[in-house]
């Protein structure tokens, strides 16, 4: 059994977060250290740590949080100018909080994908 981040206390709202929405799938915030204009964490309800830890019947909850990005790259006003999407895994992917997330950014151009 994995072990429960904040992510999950954000969920279940038992500690404040800037939600920004909420189904019975998943739940997106804004990030608490926004790297762009626009900065929000896409994560499925249900504890999965990493990309490595998705299974065959998560396909469905993984496709949930590609539709959630769409509608809410809409609502910030970043679909036309363009976004990026990122989940990173474990520690050479530089993943931080073990409950998987999507980090949606934009309202800036980003540069190029990696550092180096
Ligand atoms: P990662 O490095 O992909 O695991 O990203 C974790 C992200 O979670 C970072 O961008 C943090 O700024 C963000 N984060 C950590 N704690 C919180 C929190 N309580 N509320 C919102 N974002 C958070």
């Amino acid at each position: 059994m994995a072990e429960e981040t904040i992510f999950s206390k954000i969920i279940r709202k038992e500690i404040p977060a800037d939600v920004v929405y909420q189904d019975e799938l998943v739940t997106a915030f804004r990030d608490i250290n926004p790297r762009a204009p626009s900065h929000i964490l896409i994560i499925p309800n249900k504890l999965i740590p990493t990309v490595n830890d998705v299974n065959d019947e998560d396909e469905a909850l993984m496709g949930r949080m590609f539709v959630v990005a769409r509608k809410l790259a809409k609502e910030e006003g970043i679909a036309e100018d363009g976004y990026r999407l990122i989940v990173n895994c474990n520690s050479h992917g530089g993943q931080e909080v073990y409950h998987i997330h999507m980090h949606l950014l934009g309202g800036r151009p980003l540069g190029p994908m990696l550092m180096s």
